[in-house]
């Protein structure tokens, strides 16, 4: 089909220049006076004609599908202007081979973009989105293409900062996640729109939820240690204004009152220390300084301390492997007296402690069990949050500061140690047990040598 036009553009031409061609021989021929002559002329002139009608012919038929690789050739005036032409066809496919260059790199960019971006056109309808966009605001560039944003994003406040137009300040969205994943939990976007070229938007989103997170952490923290030293500054408060009051001169009066003082600056002070520790052990600069551990004998003198704390209301059993800890030794001392402690404060007079260390195929483990009343299942998980208590009544009672389980965890994390926690409430299994499972890198089943003291204390 391609080449029946190519000859049909030919013959038509063909027909045209052999008329020429036999008016000029005439011409000639009749000047001249010699046939042969004018024939010869009109045949040269034909040839011309013809070559000129078929070049343009395949140049016609090139135009319907231009591809330099089918450009045709040809010669004298014609080559040249072939070539110039394969030549202009080569720059613009480089250009455009460059803008397609461009325009990708452009979207991997605006792809890897750790904010969400929706390119919006004067109208708000969707003209592009990266994936962080899709799944900030559970669209999908392939289904949601020229919609308008409005009709997907239907949060009222966020209409509001559309109709308002002020867009000099981000917007805070809280997005309520689709309930049919399991691992779905709102989320909190910072939300801007920036204006750019003809009218066109780019609406930008930035998950703030981690940031949120830890902002009402902080000011719960901040809340939680306020109460914690009001309770005990009330007391001692009370007893000084009782001490001062005019004419309280009973010794029995100040004496007690001083007592009772007494015990609340102690509550004080454990608080701050235990604060002190736990901010210690949250601050990333504070390098961890290790070396090897007797890990039986640290074990019996907290288990000696924790005879001294129960003061022989428990029966306090201890089963102990031989073999060494390489970590650092205030800070693994402090974690398994946390545990052992609360064991001794939970545990109802005349229950039974077993403390436990044991090491098997390289990895050591120390355990604490008690047969107290035991934990509901529902508080287990969120034992180890800073001042998360069971119950609250009893933990103050018997002087805990709500922090011990949380210097436990920070310690673990420190020494690469996993903390495991059982409990049951059962009427005849009733108790709870704290094992720490130390990495088998940490663990040594006899002294280890002096190589291995200076580089485990290196990390
Ligand atoms: P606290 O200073 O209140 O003891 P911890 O962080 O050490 O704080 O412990 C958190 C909570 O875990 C305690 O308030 C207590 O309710 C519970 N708990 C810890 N150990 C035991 C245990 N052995 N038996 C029962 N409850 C425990």
């Amino acid at each position: 089909m391609a080449m029946s036009a190519v000859y049909k553009i030919t013959f038509t031409a063909l027909a045209r220049v052999a008329l020429l061609s036999l008016l000029f021989g005439a011409t000639i021929g009749m000047i001249w006076g010699s046939t042969s002559g004018g024939i010869a002329g009109a045949f040269i002139v034909f040839l011309c004609f013809w070559y000129y009608a078929w070049k343009l012919a395949q140049l016609s038929e090139w135009l319907n599908d231009p591809k330099a690789a089918n450009l045709p050739d040809g010669f004298g005036v014609w080559g040249e202007t072939l070539g110039n032409l394969y030549r202009l066809i080569r720059l613009e496919r480089t250009a455009q081979h460059a803008l397609a260059t461009t325009l990708d790199r452009f979207q991997e960019a605006a792809s890897a973009l750790p904010d969400g971006a929706v390119m919006l056109d004067n109208q708000y309808n969707i003209v592009w989105c990266n994936p962080n966009a899709e799944a900030h605001w559970s669209i999908s560039l392939g289904r949601d293409r020229m919609q308008t944003i409005t009709y997907l994003i239907r949060y009222p406040e966020f209409i509001d900062y559309l109709n308002t137009r002020k867009f000099g300040q981000p917007l805070t969205l809280k997005i309520s996640q689709p309930k049919t994943s399991s691992s779905a939990t709102d989320v909190t976007l910072s939300v801007q729109l920036v204006s750019f070229g003809d009218e066109q938007m780019l609406l930008l989103s930035r998950d703030i939820s981690e940031r949120e997170q830890l902002e009402t952490m902080r000011r719960d923290f901040v809340a939680n240690v306020s109460h914690e030293l009001r309770t005990p500054l009330t007391v001692l408060l009370g007893f000084l204004e009782t001490i001062s009051a005019a004419g309280n001169s009973n010794p029995v009066v100040i004496e007690k009152s001083l007592a009772h003082m007494g015990s609340q600056t102690l509550r004080m002070e454990r608080l701050v220390n235990d604060l002190l520790a736990l901010s210690r052990l949250e601050d990333n600069r504070n390098r961890l300084t290790a070396a090897p551990i007797n890990m039986p004998e640290l074990i019996a003198g907290i288990a000696l301390d924790a005879q001294h704390l129960s003061q022989g209301h428990h029966k306090i059993v201890l089963e102990s492997d031989t073999g060494w800890l390489v970590g650092n030794r205030d800070e693994i001392s402090s974690a398994l007296s946390n545990l052992v402690t609360n064991a001794v404060r939970y545990t109802p007079a005349g229950g039974q402690i077993s403390l436990r260390w044991s090491t098997q195929n390289g990895a050591s483990m120390f355990s604490v069990s008690d047969n107290g009343e035991g934990i509901p299942a529902e508080h287990l998980p969120r034992l180890t949050e800073r001042f998360y208590r069971v119950d609250r009544g009893r933990s103050r009672a018997s002087g805990g500061t709500g922090l011990g389980l949380a210097i436990v965890k920070h310690v673990l994390l420190r020494h690469g140690a996993q903390l495991e926690i059982t409990s049951s409430q059962h009427v005849e299994t009733h108790g709870t047990e704290f094992r720490i499972v130390f990495p088998v890198e940490r663990t040594c089943p006899s002294q280890p040598s002096l190589q291995i003291h200076a580089a485990s204390a290196a990390g």
